[in-house]
């Protein structure tokens, strides 16, 4: 663990203003680099150095986001991952060394909220960050509204007043995107989402990145609901399209 970048900066300016980061990264160089950016913008940054003690800053600060790189000494990124969100709904960005490690990962229910792929510009992924928390504060908003009542799809529930999702009366635990996934497409159970609609819905439409992004999502959530992605019953893939939520039934031939 190597502390906060710089102590004595604490600004009350910018879009950080009030905002934790931990930046994980065993490069020196790249993590003081992107730490710096971040308290530009007035972000609270702390940097980890490996996996166990990014594990354990996570759990002392309570992070509103963690950037985690993927190749770390101790615990890798993606057991960092797993093991923070046992305790953490926080964002998770995941930094990675090579563009198919983003494919590695989608087999894997790592639950990051978005993936970089290095080099990468440090003021890109401050964009990111805002983007995030944007959604979050968004997200905060429209689930003020207690009057809207749970949506009801066959055994799946989803309730965006309380932000709670289950299956047969079983409570799903979702990470903030998975969640915000769902319940985009579940506010709008008639239309058939590209890739690109459930970006703008979710991450914001000035968000810049790999659409395949939303494939990693809709994989995690169909496990998850424990939906066969061959016959799914809750998250329909429409073919040249993108998704749209299913009515919790089997698929006739024709509506897969
Ligand atoms: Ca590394």
């Amino acid at each position: 663990m190597m502390g906060p970048v710089n102590a004595t900066s604490s600004s009350d300016q910018g879009p950080g203003a009030g905002r934790r980061v931990l930046v994980v990264e065993d490069e020196l160089p790249l993590a003081t680099l992107v730490g710096g950016y971040l308290e530009r913008d007035g972000f609270d940054v702390t940097l980890a150095n490996d996996g166990l003690a990014a594990v354990q800053v996570a759990r002392s600060e309570r992070p509103d986001v963690v950037v985690l790189d993927l190749g770390l000494p101790t615990l890798d990124g993606v057991e960092v991952c797993r093991q923070i969100r046992t305790f953490s709904d926080c964002f998770v960005i995941m930094l990675t060394a090579r563009n198919d490690e983003v494919d590695t990962l989608i087999g894997l229910s790592v639950g990051a909220d978005d993936y970089m792929t290095k080099p990468f510009s440090p003021r890109e992924l401050v964009a990111r960050v805002n983007v995030l928390l944007r959604r979050a504060r968004a997200g905060a908003l429209t689930t003020g509204d207690a009057e809207e009542p749970p949506r009801r799809f066959g055994d799946l529930v989803i309730d965006p007043a309380a932000r709670e999702v289950s299956v047969s009366g079983v409570p799903i635990v979702l990470t903030r995107t998975e969640f915000d996934v769902l319940a985009a497409l579940s506010a709008r159970p008639r239309l058939a989402f590209t890739r690109r609609q459930l970006i703008d819905a979710v991450w914001g439409e000035g968000w810049v990145g790999d659409e395949h992004l939303v494939d990693v999502h809709i994989g995690h959530l169909r496990t998850k609901l424990g939906d066969d992605a061959a016959a799914p019953r809750f998250i329909r893939t429409v073919r040249g399209v993108g998704y749209r939520i299913g009515d919790g039934a089997a698929p006739s031939q024709a509506g897969r």
